[in-house]
């Protein structure tokens, strides 16, 4: 019988580990990957949609196009994850397996932020980014807060890009001057891994007029008087709320008894979980390296070489090093990039290439490479 891999979750890391399985390995092994939706999303596309720069039809890919030897990508809702066991039950049926991998992502928690659902506007899902597209154009005049509700969250400079871009579309639309915008974090520098990069940041909201609001954590939102009231007591004053709420792992992942504090642990260089042959890839998981696509996949690759040599019986495979590359939009058509580096050294680093065209080139690259991997389009 052939060896069976169970992927919970068709997300960065979801799609990497099984591509890489499938090159390795091809029909030697049976390959199940799972998900809910019927298509992958970049997360940086998000913040296209919420611009009016793409599309939602645009930047969705299809999963029909993700075809691999020794793979199957199954449409199913995992309701029940029995990590000992090593069995998942779906709205389809029960799946058990030799490996199991979950990489379901982290959920968005609205509801840990009172108010957040009814006075605030969020733009980490794609739902919210194309809600979010159509509120702007009605916005001539007030003051928008880009405000995150807690940490850890998804794509650490994804808030300040949110903001430069918000500049850089008042701007076009001539009404610039009449609005305000602020960010409001719970971190005390906007990408506390590199001084260089929070620095570039930092001027370019003071050149822009943006009122940047560190070490901030936002308890509620009041719509009634439209505030958001932080957890010191303080109020923050807004016309337009753009949250990035709360993040944890899915309900099926805490009823699994799999996670501490919202999220799986792992053995950072391994991506192992406390149960055997159970692994854990990308943002459900507490890995020692933020949550980002780039991580994801670099998780899923350490976990495709371990399942490779376990599989034909070799010896070691490669530790996580916890490095990647995160490109950031600084407005004005310009893209900066930090290279982070989480786990090789005593203390997380991060060295910054400051933003130009050049790089703007590069971001497209890295997703269109990612596509033609994954997709063949
Ligand atoms: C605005 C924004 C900008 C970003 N920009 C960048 C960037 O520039 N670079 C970067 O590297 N990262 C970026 N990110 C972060 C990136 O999108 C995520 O970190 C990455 O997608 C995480 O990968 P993952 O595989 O862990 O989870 P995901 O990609 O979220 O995949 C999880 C999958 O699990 C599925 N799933 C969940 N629950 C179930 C269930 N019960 N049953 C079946 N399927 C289920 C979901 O449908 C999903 O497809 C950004 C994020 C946002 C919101």
């Amino acid at each position: 019988m052939k060896t069976r891999v169970l992927i919970l979750g068709a997300g960065f890391g979801g799609l990497e580990l099984a591509t890489s399985l499938s090159e390795a390995l091809g029909d030697e092994v049976e390959v199940t990957l799972i998900d809910k939706g019927d298509s992958f999303v970049f997360g940086f596309s998000k913040l296209e949609v919420m611009f009016g720069r793409q599309s939602s039809r645009e930047v969705r890919l299809p999963y029909a196009d993700f075809v691999k030897p020794g793979v199957r990508l199954l449409r199913e809702t995992v309701v029940e994850i029995d990590p000992q066991a090593r069995a998942v039950a779906t709205d389809a049926g029960v799946h058990e397996t030799d490996y199991l991998v979950v990489a379901l992502g982290a959920d968005y928690d609205l509801d840990a932020t009172p108010g957040l659902a009814l006075g605030g506007s969020e733009f980490y899902s794609l739902a919210g980014a194309e809600w979010v597209s159509k509120l702007l154009p009605d916005f001539s005049a007030g003051r928008i807060m880009v405000g995150v509700c807690g940490a850890p969250f998804k794509c650490p400079p994804a808030p300040s890009e949110a903001a430069l871009l918000l500049h850089d579309y008042l701007s076009r639309r001539g009404i610039r001057e009449q609005c305000e915008i602020s960010l409001a974090m719970p971190l005390s520098s906007p990408v506390p891994p590199s001084a260089d990069t929070s620095a570039a940041l930092l001027d370019a909201f003071a050149e822009r007029g943006i009122a940047f609001l560190p070490g901030l954590r936002i308890g509620s939102l009041e719509p009634s008087r439209n505030v958001a009231l932080l957890e010191d007591g303080g109020e923050l004053p807004y016309d337009l709320f753009l949250g990035v709420p709360k993040h944890r792992a899915p309900d099926v992942v805490i009823d699994s008894g799999m996670t501490d504090d919202g999220f799986i642990p792992v053995e950072s260089s391994t991506l192992e979980t406390r149960y055997a042959s159970v692994y854990a890839v990308g943002d459900v998981t507490t890995a020692g390296v933020p949550k980002a696509g780039v991580f994801a996949e670099g998780g899923a690759r350490v976990v495709a070489a371990a399942l490779i040599s376990r599989i034909r019986g070799e010896g070691d495979s490669p530790d996580y090093d916890g490095r990647g590359s995160c490109y950031i939009e600084f407005g004005s058509g310009k893209v900066g990039r930090v290279d982070v580096d989480f786990l090789s050294g005593p203390k997380p680093s991060g060295a910054f290439r400051p933003p130009s065209e050049l790089l703007v080139a590069e971001k497209r690259r890295f997703g269109s490479s990612r596509t033609a991997r994954w997709f063949g389009t």
